[in-house]
């Protein structure tokens, strides 16, 4: 464990509990959790690291399934920071890591700028958004992307443009790795005023056809091509499968949700439950969207 230089103490908080950090509010603790002030703290703080001590970054956590014995290393939060969001041209925004996704859709409506609305449902970051490539109703990150900005374990910044990156549904590979997203111009087209947004309707179908509110992760795994992953899990008979206090949403096949005690070993039993049934009726191995990180409880390992 290294000894921080005083002036990041403030930001440091060791064995902090993910499940604080998780939209499905479980998960064991990180060994050090830092929030950075801004970029050059940032980059000072990834220069003091030993090179061996591991780095993970995360935005609002909700799409990562942390486990209960936690994670070992450092985790690097872009909550509450990063929040830069401008114009940078007629139909160019300029966006920090740690902006929430609702916000980009709302500025950019404001703006006049679409289309955006596919962000508004989505409870993550631009950081997330980025590194999963996250879409809806037909939108994607990616398709918006002109350049980004990243950092890497250095503190070195740069500057890459998309055609560095092999991007497909929900995947994004970097050119290299150990290096994290900073920022990102997006580019959107010029709307009419018009122009009307459509994402009350967007928001009130979510509503509809998701269990909104609860604790979850949203879509658990991918869709195989051709095909839903929530029809083969409901086809499958196994909408209200339960592991602990875990279950699959009756609302949506593909939620997995915490009714409120469930564990991280619940959801990832549930997970590889859902995912044997399907094999067995279907044939097809579904594969999670969600990204499982950390260590099992002690005791289970
Ligand atoms: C109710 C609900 C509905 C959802 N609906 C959708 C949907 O419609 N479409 C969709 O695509 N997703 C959806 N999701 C999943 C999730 O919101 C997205 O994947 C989102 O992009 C994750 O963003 P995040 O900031 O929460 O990332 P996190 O969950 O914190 O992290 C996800 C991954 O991104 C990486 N990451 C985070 N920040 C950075 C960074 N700055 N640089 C590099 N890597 C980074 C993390 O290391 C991790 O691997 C939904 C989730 C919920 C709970």
């Amino acid at each position: 464990m290294p000894a921080f230089a005083k002036e990041f103490l403030p930001r440091v908080r060791h064995n902090e509990p993910m499940s604080r950090h998780t939209s499905w509010h479980v998960g064991g603790p990180a060994e050090i959790y830092f929030t950075p002030r801004d970029r050059t703290d940032l980059a000072a703080f990834l220069r003091s690291l030993p090179p061996q001590m591991p780095v993970y970054w995360v935005g609002l956590g909700s799409n990562l399934l942390v486990r209960d014995g936690g994670i070992t290393g450092v985790v690097i939060s872009t909550q509450g920071t990063l929040d830069r969001l401008d114009r940078a041209a007629q139909d160019t925004v300029y966006v920090e890591a740690g902006v929430a996704c609702a916000r980009i859709a709302r500025q950019c409506i404001k703006w006049g700028l679409g289309p955006a609305e596919f962000f508004a449902g989505i409870p993550g970051t631009l950081g997330g958004a980025l590194a999963m490539n996250a879409g809806a109703f037909g939108g994607e990150t990616w398709r918006h992307v002109v350049e980004v900005e990243t950092i890497d374990r250095g503190g070195g910044e740069h500057h890459r443009p998309v055609s560095e990156y092999r991007v497909s549904y929900r995947h994004v590979e970097p050119p290299v790795a150990e290096e994290w997203f900073l920022a990102a111009r997006l580019r959107f087209e010029v709307r009419s005023p018009e122009h009307r947004s459509e994402v009350t309707e967007l928001l009130e179908r979510r509503k509809a056809t998701q269990p909104i509110g609860e604790w979850s992760c949203g879509s658990v795994f991918t869709n195989p091509p051709g095909d839903h992953a929530a029809r083969l899990i409901e086809a499958a008979g196994l909408k209200g499968l339960s592991v602990g206090d875990a279950s699959v949403s009756l609302k949506h096949a593909n939620f997995i949700i915490n009714h409120g005690a469930a564990t991280a070993a619940d959801v990832e039993s549930l997970i590889a439950r859902v995912q044997d049934e399907v094999q067995r009726a279907h044939g097809v191995r579904l594969q999670p969207e969600v990204r499982i990180i950390g260590q099992p409880a002690e005791g289970s390992r």
